[in-house]
This record gives structure tokens, sequence and C-alpha cells, in this order.
């Protein structure tokens, strides 16, 4: 319908038989979080603080960082916020942080790993997430983007148990972490894939060059092998933990139901897409999503993977 773009989302995102899967938003800012709770997001699957910082040539002091996380989390006063902690360089560069000489940016010193080169700053955030928190009501959960190693997760995890944030996470985005999701959930107590460097990383395609569009594609069956991959790993012996994709792929209806299928727990999308995701979800059972998770897997190719499982969700003729 006309109004399908300002829809609003009216629930708890489920299945058709009752398998609840939790339909969040991705914000960049205090802002985005208004429109974010009046779309119906049931939370913040991702809150890209570099995003509060783009325009900033120095490091935003403590109370400058508070106010502006603290802003995102009094909107969801009882609720989850995944806040990520600065995913500066590559296509978000932060002058603060990011060296522009970099040859290849995508490959470079981006993330967490700019803890390596500009010491103190992943600390003081922490810091300034910890004293956000506390003084408001959101269930905070906080996450490293770019984490490749076990002991990177472990780092994390040290960093923030110092801070007094006690649910750490890592975004799975590149495939080194997806192989590895036993381990490094080992660590943290969740994983959210982030399907946009996940892609870019498994195809070796940069995801801002438009001819290698179709290359990019979170259809691709190795991307989708992947995140099967991660959750696998999230139920290994001894733990089972939560994974959620925050990824552009949550947004694409089709694609949410394959991701449920995959078994992701939760669901991160731009505020305009929950209306459409939710509606086509409560249209499929789990065994059905898990179902069309098995033939887009077997699929040739990315348009074919996209095209069976379409094929088969009559709602979005
Ligand atoms: C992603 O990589 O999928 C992601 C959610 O993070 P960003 O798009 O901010 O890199
Ligand atoms: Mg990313």
């Amino acid at each position: 319908s006309t109004a399908s773009k300002l829809a609003v989302f009216d629930g708890d995102g489920r299945t058709a038989d009752g398998h609840l899967v939790p339909l969040l938003a991705n914000v960049g800012g205090a802002k985005d979080a208004v429109k974010a709770a009046a779309a119906g997001a049931q939370g913040v699957g991702l809150l890209r603080t570099e995003f509060c910082f783009l325009e900033r040539d120095t490091e935003p002091t403590l109370d400058e960082q508070v106010a502006a996380y603290k802003g995102v989390f009094d909107e969801f006063a009882g609720k989850k916020v995944v806040i990520r902690t600065l995913d500066a360089g590559a296509d978000k560069p932060l002058p603060f942080l990011t060296d522009a000489s970099e040859p290849n940016p995508a490959l470079g010193v981006r993330g967490y790993r700019t803890d390596w080169t500009s010491p103190g700053v992943l600390e003081r955030q922490l810091a300034a997430i910890a004293a956000a928190a506390e003084s408001s009501a959101a269930l905070v959960w906080v996450m490293a983007p770019m984490i490749a190693t076990v002991e990177e997760a472990g780092h994390f995890a040290s960093m923030c148990a110092a801070a007094g944030l006690e649910t750490p996470g890592v975004m799975v985005e590149i495939p080194s972490a997806a192989l590895r999701a036993e381990h490094i959930l080992g660590q943290v107590e969740f994983a959210s894939l982030g399907t946009n460097d996940l892609t870019q990383y498994t195809m070796a395609a940069d995801r801002q060059l438009g001819p290698l569009a179709a290359l990019n594609s979170p259809w691709q069956p190795a991307v989708l092998q992947l995140i099967g991959l991660t959750v696998t790993g999230s139920r290994a012996e001894g733990h089972d933990k939560p994974v959620g994709v925050c990824g552009e792929a949550a947004a694409d209806p089709a694609l949410a139901v394959v991701l449920v299928g995959l078994g992701v727990s939760t669901l991160s999308m731009t505020p305009r897409a929950l209306a459409a995701v939710g509606t086509v979800l409560s249209s499929v059972t789990l065994a059905q999503a898990q179902d069309l998770a098995q033939l887009a897997l077997a699929a040739p190719s990315a348009a074919a993977a996209k095209e069976s499982v379409r094929a088969k969700l009559p709602i979005l003729d």
C-alpha cells in the first residue's frame, strides 16, 4: 500500500507459529532513535556511534559522548540498546582516528583496530558508555566492530569488564570471525552479524563500488553459509549465545525470513523496514523459514537464491 513506507510496526516480531524474533532498529543518534521508537522498534540493535561524531576533528569529550549516547538510551527505557564502539575508517573515516593515506582503507586500521594506533580512545568511550548507561533505564549491551580473532574478542571483553559494562559482544563481519564463532562466543555474551562488511570481505568486493553490486549481495550462498556457521558456533556445547543481524540484509523481508531460518535471534534494520519485515515474518512458520534457508543455501547463485525464496512467499506478490 502507499502507506507502507510510513507504516508503523505494531507488536512483537514473530513467526506464524509464535517463534519470537525481536525487531530492532539501526540508529545513528537521538534523532534517529525518536523515529525508530515511533516506527515501533522493540529496541536498538545497532547504534553507530561514529555517526555522532563524523564532523569532529578531535576526540569528543566524555560529557559530549555521555550526552549523545544517553539521548538514544532515553528513547528506549526498559528496552535493549546495542551500542557499537567507534567504527572509524574505510567508508566512515573520523579525522581524529583515521590515517587518510592508507592504501587499502577497508583492509586497514578501522573499527576495533584503532585501539592499537590511538590507545585510550576506546577505553574513554567505554567509560562514557558506562556513565550514560548508569544514568538511563535502557538495557545497554556494547559491541566492538571489525573483530577478526578470538584474542581480540577476549581483550574487548576485559576492557568492558574494567569499565563496569556487563554485556560485551562483537560484530561478526569478517569471515575469520564467522569461522571461529564458537571460540569467540566463549569470550563474549553475544554476536551481531554485520552482513554489509561480511559480504564485502567474503566476496572480496568493495561495498562502495557500483560495478561490484551483484557480487556484493548478502544473498550470496557463501555469505549465508558463514551466517549459518556463526549460529552453529553460538550453540556449541557449553554455551548458547544470541546472534542477531544488523546489516542491510535484515531489511529485505524475504532475506529476513531466511536469516530467521538460519537461526538468528534478532533482526535490526532501518526503521522504515520494520513493518514490511514484521508482516512477511508473520506469514511463515519457523519450519517454513528453515526450509527456505536450506533452499537458499543450496542455490547456485545469489540471484537464484533470491528468486527461489521469493517464489515461495506469496505475501510478496
Ligand atoms: C555491517 O557491516 O553490516 C554493519 C552493520 O556495519 P556498518 O554498515 O556500519 O559497517
Ligand atoms: Mg560493518
